[in-house]
């Protein structure tokens, strides 16, 4: 009998912290061009991603990252034709704004194609629907290149990163939150895969002080992913729109059933709008 294998979360290492998984089955194990990939089954988590010792989408908890990332700037948004998508390999994000009807286009900028094509094979119910959707176009480059060049104007910039490090940090610094300033239509609203505020303070508050010297609005709402170890995650918010944040729970309720009233399992209105009332410790990393 193979002996079981546990395999570690690593990303808090430094804080002396270590998460360890059972694998009932390793499905795939390689190094991409850009990462270390291992996809594995788990008894309680289904399965699991992990890129560079970092749990990434599990089948158990994906539908509350995935679902706040998405409908809490669409619809607080309200009428978003062009969408970007910055990382989002496994199309998991992707998944769930071609939901929205009055979306037109949908571009994912992910830098390792090894990601997506394995995201084909093992993640088909987020693929699936997505890559065999006219209004979505896939773009293999590099986020930063791509929003200091692109031609386009965004409605909605999600950016759905791993952690600071590897290909991922650039994604955290002044220069690429200004080249999505730049690409950003007039009224667009910005949200950024931003850490977990108790292990990793800094990442929330150097993202913070970019959005607030490039936007009138920088912020970020929570919310509990239960592999993302340590308690809330911070989404970020950057928007010149003030309102946005204003949006009142009928009218996303509304916004909700006229975008197809599409079935979740987290987002609520009232859970969007209380995704933004953030505990003391977080509001004192973000305050001005
Ligand atoms: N939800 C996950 C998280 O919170 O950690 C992230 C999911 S998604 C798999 C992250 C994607 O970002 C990966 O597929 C990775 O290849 C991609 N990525 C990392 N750096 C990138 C860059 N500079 N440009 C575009 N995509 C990038």
């Amino acid at each position: 009998m193979a002996e079981q294998r546990w395999i570690p979360e690593t990303l808090f290492d430094e804080l002396g912290l270590r998460t360890e998984y059972a694998a009932e089955r390793v499905l795939y194990e390689t190094r991409t061009e850009h990462q270390h990939l291992v996809l594995f089954e788990h008894r309680h988590f289904g399965k699991v991603l992990m890129l560079d010792g970092a749990t990434q989408v599990t089948t158990r908890d994906e539908f509350i990252y995935h679902e706040m990332m998405s409908h809490v700037p669409l619809l607080a948004h309200g009428k978003a034709r062009e969408v970007l998508i910055v990382g989002g390999g496994d199309c998991g994000i992707a998944e769930e704004v071609l939901k929205h009807a009055g979306v037109a286009h949908l571009t994912q900028v992910e830098i390792d194609r090894s990601v997506v094509d394995f995201a084909r094979e093992h993640f088909p119910e987020f693929t699936g629907p997505v890559l065999s959707e006219p209004r979505f176009e896939l773009v293999i480059a590099d986020g930063m290149h791509y929003v200091a060049t692109t031609d386009r104007r965004f409605d909605v910039i999600i950016v759905d990163s791993t952690d600071p490090q590897g290909p991922g940090k650039v994604l955290f610094s002044r220069e690429f939150y200004a080249g999505c300033r730049r690409c950003m239509a007039p009224g667009g609203v910005m949200v950024t895969q931003n850490g977990v505020p108790f292990f990793q303070p800094d990442e929330l508050i150097g993202s913070i002080g970019h959005f607030r010297a490039l936007f009138a609005d920088g912020s970020c709402y929570v919310a509990a992913i239960p592999t993302y170890v340590g308690g809330h995650l911070a989404m970020g918010w950057a928007t010149d729109d003030l309102t946005l944040r204003q949006v009142s729970v009928e009218t996303l309720a509304a916004r909700h059933a006229a975008a197809g009233s599409f079935a979740t399992r987290y987002w609520t209105a009232e859970v969007h709008k209380a995704a933004f009332a953030l505990p003391r410790f977080i509001a004192d990393h973000v305050a001005p």
